[in-house]
């Protein structure tokens, strides 16, 4: 990314969050040139990150499922919309520190895990029975509405 003071393509990113619409990933940046700081916004359709499933099928990354699967996991526990939206833009930081342009969906999915086993361990186990049971990310939203049915009756 270019410096908009100093012109150099020569930066650390130190902040990497979803913005307050969640389309972007706002980023911010130290120079090493000049060592100022500046903000960057990127879309996140850009990346056009792939997940890659168990059975070797590439499907588009999708945030909104993502964010759903957690949401559902932290279902009547207290976890705010905002720790949700950290949780999400943690994942996603890591996956963009490891991964170029397609991620594991067991990647993801143990990602998920561990935020929220560091959050709360209910809804961490409510996640890990549905990964266990599904393998898979992409079918995580189904199987948690199935095991919140049960936690209701
Ligand atoms: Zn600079």
């Amino acid at each position: 990314m270019r410096c908009p003071f100093c012109r150099e393509d020569n930066d650390k990113v130190i902040d990497s969050r979803t913005a307050q619409d969640g389309a972007a990933i706002r980023r911010r940046r130290l120079c090493l040139s000049c060592n100022r700081r500046f903000t960057t916004y990127e879309s996140v359709e850009k990346n056009a990150l792939k997940v890659v499933k168990r059975d070797g099928v590439r499907v588009p990354y999708d945030r909104a499922k993502l964010r759903s699967g957690i949401e559902k996991a932290c279902w009547k526990r207290p976890i705010s919309a905002e720790q949700i939206d950290e949780m999400v833009a943690r994942i996603e930081s890591l996956v963009e520190s490891k991964f170029d342009a397609e991620v594991d969906s067991r990647f993801l999915g143990e990602a998920v895990m561990e935020q929220l086993r560091a959050v709360d361990e209910i809804a961490y186990i409510r996640f890990a029975s549905v990964y266990r049971q599904f393998k898979d990310v992409q079918e995580f939203v189904k199987g948690l509405d199935a095991i919140l049915k049960t936690e209701q009756s």
